[in-house]
């Protein structure tokens, strides 16, 4: 399998292109082919996760000796997550929902920061690069927590993440400077997000001080969502859920499923039409956007759009307006042509819009979008627990809201399953808002306490935990200085 850019240039290996993140063009990688399901719908349900993710993934990533890969999902998936089924299914009235929020910060970016960081250091030894790997990592939150279970303790890396000192919830903030592991560091940085990114493309940018650190022994590598290594892992769970509906005998081998996904970045949803791409029997894929509805635009008139306001909402790791993964579904609705692609995005740098033609519109009509304002998601939890008791997060009632809308409109007869994305644990004040309006009290483990009762699910170890937790992250630190803070973990 080779990878090049959606932009035209590189024709380098899965492990490369992992290494790599981004190509030096700007475009993102892409297989030259998608390969087809390896095994029989049919047998689907006897396959362990593990076993799953491995037959889904050994096509894309076919540098990788079959040890190699097997040894990186078996310290992915393992006793991280709290559950044997680490992505599994529930039944709520007509609505099944797979639950991705079972790893170590209770958020789906656990599915792919889990597996990512195994990738890259045996991606590195399998091209001989002889450093140790720093990853630098600006959040607003969920991914930051992420990618630091993940890298924490992986033998050939460190990891230092930057967050804005009061940008962040005090559970998110809490996750983080309670770290362990002796590779890990956390800094408050006296700024707001867009400080704390700008800041570190200006680290990975500075030529000297990537020499300095060669010369040292270190380089630079990224976690974020546009890296090959977190897509493919991604579209093992659409398989798995295809496996346990058939399992459950909500479907029969062969039926085709729709799909509904939260969407920010669109990272999530693209695995889904890779899936698709694959051969597993997909309907629809609906794109459920929350008030940044760029994406619900987009798939009605054509136009990408993101000049207009951001609004802050109740499903924060949502509130995006450049959807970044989504460079990769045009460029295959163009028909893999990069010259197009890159134009389309040469406009979007310079406009902040672009507009894609009729026939690749047509070549992407698998997708519907659909959106939920915060009073719909309120009304969406409140109505999910009432009728059943089951209780969702934000994210993932921007998903039920818009699938129950599309099945009022398209009426396909296909089953759906809505891709879970965080537990309600991580949105406790926004959830308790909907399902219990008369509770006042904002303190994060009274929260939990509260939710624990009327969930009837036990709060997650991820959230016991750092009740107690020492806080090991002091570190605060000004703009200017987030170098300094680079170089004196390092050094
Ligand atoms: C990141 C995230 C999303 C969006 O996923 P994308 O792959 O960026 O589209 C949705 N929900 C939650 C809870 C997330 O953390």
């Amino acid at each position: 399998m080779i990878y090049t850019s959606t932009r035209g240039s590189d024709a380098i290996t899965a492990s490369q292109a992992i290494l790599k993140g981004l190509s030096d063009d700007g475009g993102l990688f892409m297989p030259n082919k998608i390969p087809a399901l390896s095994i029989p719908l049919s047998r689907l349900p006897e396959f362990s996760y593990q076993e799953t993710a491995y037959l889904v993934m050994k096509d894309y990533l076919d540098d990788y000796t079959e040890e190699e890969l097997k040894n990186c999902i078996a310290k992915a998936y393992d006793e991280k997550f709290d559950t044997k089924e680490i992505a599994p299914l529930t039944e709520a009235g007509d609505q099944y929902f797979l639950e991705l929020f079972h790893g170590p910060t209770i958020a789906f970016k656990d599915m792919a920061l889990s597996l990512l960081p195994h990738l890259l250091t045996t991606a590195m030894k399998k091209n001989h690069v002889n450093k140790e790997i720093v990853i630098l990592t600006a959040t607003s939150g969920d991914t930051g927590k992420a990618a630091l279970a993940g890298f924490s303790d992986v033998e050939g890396t460190r990891i230092l993440v930057f967050y804005p000192k009061g940008g962040v919830s005090s559970i998110q903030e809490r996750q983080m400077v309670t770290t362990k592991g002796a590779n890990t560091k956390v800094v408050a940085v006296h700024g707001n997000f867009d400080d704390c990114q700008t800041g570190v493309k200006k680290i990975f940018n500075n030529d000297t001080f990537k020499a300095e650190l060669d010369e040292k022994g270190f380089c630079f590598s990224s976690a974020n969502s546009i890296n090959v290594g977190r897509l493919i892992p991604q579209v093992a769970y659409y398989v798995y859920a295809y496996g346990q509906m058939v399992r459950n005998g909500a479907i029969t081998a062969g039926d085709r499923l729709d799909f509904t996904v939260p969407t920010g970045n669109f990272g999530n949803i693209l695995a889904a039409y890779f899936a698709k791409s694959m051969g597993l029997p997909i309907g629809r894929l609906i794109c459920a956007s929350n008030d940044n509805k760029v994406l619900f635009d987009f798939f009605k008139t054509g136009v990408y759009d993101r000049n207009r306001d951001f609004v802050l909402t109740t499903s924060p790791s949502m509130d995006i307006l450049i959807s970044s993964n989504l460079e990769r579904l045009i460029y295959l609705s163009a028909g893999s042509d990069a010259d197009t692609n890159a134009k389309l995005m040469k406009q979007l740098a310079e406009t902040g819009r672009y507009e894609i033609n009729d026939s690749m519109r047509e070549n992407i009509r698998d997708f519907y979008g659909a959106y939920a304002t915060q009073d719909q998601v309120l009304k969406t939890i409140a109505d999910l627990y009432e009728k059943y008791g089951y209780v969702i997060d934000p994210h993932t009632a921007v998903a039920a809201y818009a699938d129950r809308q599309f099945k009022e409109q398209e009426r396909t007869g296909n089953k759906s399953v809505i891709i879970s994305t965080a537990s309600p644990y991580k949105f406790g004040g926004t959830v308790l808002h909907a399902i219990d309006p008369d509770f006042r009290c904002t303190d994060d483990f009274e929260m939990a306490k509260r939710l624990e009762m009327l969930s009837k699910r036990s709060i997650p170890k991820a959230v016991s935990d750092i009740r107690n937790a020492p806080i090991l992250h002091k570190e605060e630190c000004d703009i200017s200085d987030m170098q300094k803070s680079v170089a004196t973990f390092l050094f």
